[in-house]
C-alpha cells in the first residue's frame, strides 16, 4: 500500500453524532467504497447473508460510485436512502462501513478519505470493490453463489 497523504485538517464535523451531521455532511461521509453495492445471497433456512463479487449494475467498478446516484431509484427502486435509524436494522451493512462505525460511535479508519485527504486512499487499502467487482450483468443469477466473497479486513 503506497503511503497515504495526509490532509492538513480533518473536518471535525466527522466525530459529531450522525443525527447532528447535514445533508452534506451525512453524503461526505460515505467512503467511496461500493461494498453496499455488491449483490447479496441470504441462505433460506437461516437466514444468513453472503456477500458475492456480482455489483449493481450502476455501480462504476473503477471510480466505486453509483452512476446515476441522484435519481437511481428510477432505475433499481429496492436501493435504500439510508438513514440513521435504518442502521441497527441492516445485518448486512459493512463492518466497515463509515457510517457502520460512527453509529457504533467508532472513530473512521486511517484510510477514509476524510481522514487520509485523499479519494484513493480506500482503493490503496484494499477496502473498495475496485479490482475484484463485477457486474452483476455479465453472470446469470442462478450462478451467483459461485461468486460469494468474504471479507478479512
Ligand atoms: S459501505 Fe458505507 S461507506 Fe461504503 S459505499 Fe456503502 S454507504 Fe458508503
Ligand atoms: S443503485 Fe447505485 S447506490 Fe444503489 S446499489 Fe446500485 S450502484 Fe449502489
Amino acid at each position: 500500500m503506497k503511503e497515504m497523504q495526509k490532509q492538513k485538517k480533518v473536518p471535525a464535523w466527522v466525530n459529531k453524532p450522525l443525527d447532528q451531521l447535514s445533508k452534506q455532511e451525512w453524503e461526505r461521509l460515505c467512503d467511496g467504497c461500493g461494498r453496499c453495492c455488491l449483490r447479496k445471497l441470504a441462505d433460506s433456512e437461516t437466514g444468513d447473508i453472503y456477500y458475492t463479487s456480482l455489483v449493481c449494475q450502476l455501480l462504476d467498478t473503477e471510480l466505486c460510485r453509483c452512476t446515476e446516484y441522484s435519481c437511481r431509484r428510477q432505475y433499481i427502486p429496492e436501493c435504500l436512502t439510508l438513514t440513521v435509524e435504518d442502521i441497527p436494522n441492516l445485518p448486512w451493512l459493512p463492518f466497515t462501513c463509515a457510517y457502520r462505525l460512527r453509529y457504533e460511535n467508532k472513530p473512521l479508519p486511517e484510510w477514509h478519505p476524510l481522514i487520509s485527504g485523499c479519494d484513493e486512499s480506500v482503493h490503496e487499502a484494499g477496502i473498495s470493490v475496485r479490482g475484484y467487482a463485477l457486474s452483476e450483468t455479465q453472470v446469470p443469477e442462478a450462478d451467483w453463489q459461485e461468486y460469494v466473497i468474504e471479507w478479512i479486513k
